[in-house]
Parts: C-alpha cells; sequence; structure tokens
C-alpha cells in the first residue's frame, strides 16, 4: 500500500451540521476540529487548519455566503492555513506566537494570499453575518499567547479554542519565543479566571467548542478545570509521569512534561513548573 501523502494527512475534511446553520469541519483523523457558521448576509470559518492548501474550495462546498475568517489562535494547527483567505480576523497579539509557525508541514508562502490582510480584534468587537452577532472575547494568556473566544449566543455556542478540551490542554511553551518567559503561577491563574469569564455566561451555552478532541463538551468540564487549578496550588491533584500521547512523546520537551488531572480536567506542563507551586 501507498503511504499517504502530507495533503492527505493534513487535509483531509469531514463534515457535519451541529444546528442549521452551523458545520462541524472535524479533521486530523477525528482529532481536531474548525468551525463554520452561517449567517442571513455571511458565513465565518473559524480556523484554518495546516496550511494543506484545499481549505477553502471545502468550505465553499459547504456554503455560498461571502466568507469571513478567523482564528482562535495563532498555532500553526489553527491559523496557517491563513494565506489561502484575503484577509483574516485574529488576535492583537498574534505576534507572540508567530514563531509557533515554524513546525507548518507544508511552504505557505505558496498559498494564494501569503501577504493576507489581519484585522486585529479583542474584547467588546463582534463579527454579524446578519441576524447571528459573534462576540469576541480576548482570553488571558494560558494555552496560547493569542486565544480568542468566540461567544454565539443566538444559537447557545461558545468556541474555547484550545484553552479547555476533552483530553488535555498544553500548558507549557509551545510558542517557540525565547523572549517570553512562562510564568506557571500566571498561566494557571488565568486558566482558572478565563474558565470563570465562561461560567458567567452559563444560563446562555448550549454548546462548549474546543478545536481538539471531541466537541460539543459538557460545561462540567469548565468547573473542572477551575477545580484542577485550586487542587494543584492544595497540592492534591493528580500528576501522572506517562503522557499517554503518542506525538508529544516524540517531542524532545517530553521527558519533562506531565500530565496533571482534577475530575475531567487534564493539563500536560513542565513538571518542575507543577512542583514550583503544587501544595503551597
Ligand atoms: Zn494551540
Amino acid at each position: 500500500m501507498e503511504k499517504p501523502d502530507l495533503t492527505q494527512i493534513f487535509g483531509t475534511y469531514v463534515s457535519w451540521k451541529l444546528d442549521s446553520a452551523t458545520w462541524i469541519i472535524n479533521f486530523m483523523n477525528g482529532s481536531q476540529n474548525m468551525y463554520l457558521l452561517e449567517g442571513e448576509d455571511k458565513a465565518l470559518l473559524i480556523d484554518t487548519g495546516w496550511g494543506a492548501g484545499n481549505l477553502k474550495a471545502y468550505v465553499q462546498k459547504l456554503t455560498d455566503k461571502p466568507l469571513l475568517v478567523a482564528n482562535t489562535h495563532y498555532h500553526p494547527d489553527h491559523a496557517a492555513g491563513n494565506g489561502e483567505f484575503k484577509s483574516v480576523y485574529l488576535s492583537k497579539t498574534y505576534a507572540l506566537d508567530e514563531a509557533s509557525m515554524a513546525g507548518v508541514p507544508f511552504d505557505i508562502t505558496k498559498l494564494p494570499h501569503p501577504d493576507y490582510e489581519k484585522i486585529c480584534v479583542g474584547s467588546g468587537d463582534f463579527i454579524d453575518l446578519g441576524g447571528r452577532r459573534i462576540e469576541i472575547i480576548e482570553a488571558r494568556p494560558a494555552h496560547s499567547n493569542s486565544t480568542l473566544f468566540f461567544f454565539d449566543e443566538s444559537h447557545g455556542m461558545f468556541f474555547s479554542g484550545d484553552d479547555y478540551e476533552s483530553t488535555q490542554v498544553l500548558m507549557y511553551t509551545g510558542d517557540n519565543n525565547p523572549s517570553l518567559k512562562f510564568d506557571i503561577r500566571e498561566r494557571l491563574d488565568n486558566l482558572k479566571q478565563n474558565a470563570l469569564d465562561i461560567l458567567a455566561r452559563k444560563d446562555s451555552i448550549r454548546y462548549l467548542l474546543p478545536n481538539h478532541n471531541g466537541a460539543p463538551i459538557a460545561m462540567d468540564y469548565i468547573d473542572d478545570f477551575i477545580g484542577l487549578v485550586d487542587h494543584i496550588y492544595s497540592g492534591d491533584a493528580v500528576i501522572e509521569d506517562k503522557l499517554n500521547h503518542p506525538f508529544i512523546e516524540q517531542d524532545a520537551l517530553a521527558p519533562q512534561l506531565c500530565r496533571v488531572r482534577w475530575g475531567m480536567a487534564s493539563i500536560f506542563v513542565k513538571k518542575a513548573d507543577v512542583l514550583d507551586v503544587y501544595g503551597e
């Protein structure tokens, strides 16, 4: 049997409807999601994948509305495909995560719009699709330095990027940016505070929609992430040396990492970092 090529690995999409005007676009053999939201006038694509070059054509099979595009954060599996589009809404702080793009498996300078327009947005901004208004909420730095949450109150949908998901949230320097100091206490406090911001909207959220490992997920995960931070500080969160993640186990950093759990919430973090604040 022939080996699959890079486009088949990173650019094979399947999709299904979450409601009458919202698509989940799933790729990476089921582990990763993008989202397509239709309003009366326009559609919004949340995230652009790895840059395989075939996403726009796929999305245009799902919708014929004029397409807007946004990034949950500036990591390569969410933003490398931006150059397929003329303009993209992203965080004002995207440049802090720009070095992470070094891990892209494709030559993204060959995409149709390598110098696409970056429209920087943040809390207080909305994207209006016609009868469907998406609120943008800046997350404090936790998983990334450039996370935007998207809240669609009209459809009860909250898009949480990589900051909350069912399997594990990566909480270590993945930004490849040596000028940034990774302060574990600040990151954990931000993880909790961002979760409290989501909980404040709880009554309006029907679907919590992360980008990895299954969606939608129950709001109970948000409670457990708050518990995880509290129980790291109180010294009774569960620390496991075995990562159980074949891809990250290949990373040069892997021997320094551990998994920390509380309830259903789980993070990957440098063990030295977590021991620094554990049971303080
Ligand atoms: Zn990420």
